[in-house]
């Protein structure tokens, strides 16, 4: 049993990581400011003897007895990120020094959450770890992708001024059950209106791509990243390199939801990247991992989950 802090465990990804590593008869600590996270995707693990809620901002210096560290805390969907641009950076680069300070002090090892979006709109495709990325650094997406950008700068700066044991994981488009309906994602979006009858938003002409990860996979991948024991630091990228269009995934949606729904075309985001597709041989060879659930299981799920609470 270790004793493991997970920030931003009531968060998508993280209530997910929470859950799985109870489940492996760990000893779990979500600590999470509830800005996007939700109490009702943590219910279930609140009467758990091992598991332990923090309410608390990263942003703010915390010590707590851990072993290991996941570092989930940070808003994800764009309309979150850019609700307020100043504290998404802070989150990204304040709490990310304050979290390797405890890794430090505490001798634990600290798994970081970076993201595809380091890659910015990418001129190189698909993505390898070491593609340097092409981000607009003053644009509305860059409080996200250059706080994560900032992130991993520092990750790499403690491994080497003071041996501080990192992992960096570069998430690539994530989905699943327990996502907020009302995140503004792709996914979450597509679904809720199909089920709901209301048109089908696509940004732009909806040709610009996307490789969508089940989240059990993601979990899987960032715990082999975590406990690999070949000294593999990253980054690694962590994603389904199953690449399709926009339109192609509101398509599915509208099959398999049987819904009537109209696609409604609305201006593109600016920097919204054209095209991204994760290369995993990385994590193929160092981790062994690779996606396993196709994406109609995966969708399946996701549709039955937003069913349920609508
Ligand atoms: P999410 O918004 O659902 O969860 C983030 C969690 O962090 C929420 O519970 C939120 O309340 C919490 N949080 C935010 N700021 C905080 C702060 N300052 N202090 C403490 N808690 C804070 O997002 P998610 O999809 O679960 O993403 C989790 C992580 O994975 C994020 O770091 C995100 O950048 C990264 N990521 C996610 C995706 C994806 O597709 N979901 C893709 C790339 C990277
Ligand atoms: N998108 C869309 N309709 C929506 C929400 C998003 O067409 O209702 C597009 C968005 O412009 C982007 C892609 O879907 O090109 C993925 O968007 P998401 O916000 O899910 O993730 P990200 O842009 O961070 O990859």
């Amino acid at each position: 049993m270790k004793r493991i802090l997970v920030t931003g465990g009531a968060g998508f990804i993280g209530n997910h990581l929470c859950r799985r590593l109870l489940n492996e008869g760990n000893y779990v600590i979500c600590l999470d400011n509830f800005f996007t996270g939700l109490k009702q995707h943590i219910e279930d693990m609140l009467d758990n003897p091992n598991f332990e809620l923090i309410e608390h901002d990263i942003v703010e210096p915390i010590d707590i007895e851990c072993e290991q560290i996941y570092n989930m805390a940070c808003p994800a969907s764009p309309p979150h990120y850019q609700y307020d641009p100043v504290k998404t950076m802070k989150t990204s680069v304040l709490g990310i020094l304050n979290m390797l300070e405890l890794a430090k002090k505490q001798g634990a090892t600290i798994l970081h959450a970076s993201t595809s979006e380091v890659y910015g709109n990418p001129l190189v495709h698909p993505q390898q770890e070491s593609y340097w990325g092409n981000v607009n650094p003053i644009g509305i997406r860059s409080c996200y992708d250059e706080g994560k950008r900032a992130a991993e700068t520092l990750l790499m700066d403690y491994h080497r001024q003071y041996g501080t044991d990192i992992r960096i994981i570069r998430i690539f488009n994530t989905y699943g059950p327990n996502m907020d309906p009302k995140d503004g994602r792709v996914v979450s979006n597509c679904i809720m209106q199909a089920i709901k009858g209301e048109d089908i938003t696509i940004y732009g002409d909806g040709s610009q791509t996307r490789s969508f990860c089940y989240v059990d996979d993601l979990v899987d991948g960032a715990i082999r990243m975590m406990n690999n024991d070949k000294g593999f630091i990253g980054p690694v990228n962590l994603g389904n390199p199953s690449e399709r269009t926009v339109l192609n995934l509101a398509q599915m949606v509208l099959e398999m939801t049987g819904s009537n729904s109209k696609l409604s075309f609305m201006p593109l985001p600016s920097d919204d990247p054209v095209k991204r597709k994760p290369d995993i041989t990385k994590a193929q060879q160092m981790l062994g991992w690779e996606p396993v659930v196709d994406i109609k299981d995966g969708l399946a799920k996701t549709i039955d989950y937003f069913k349920s609470i609508s």
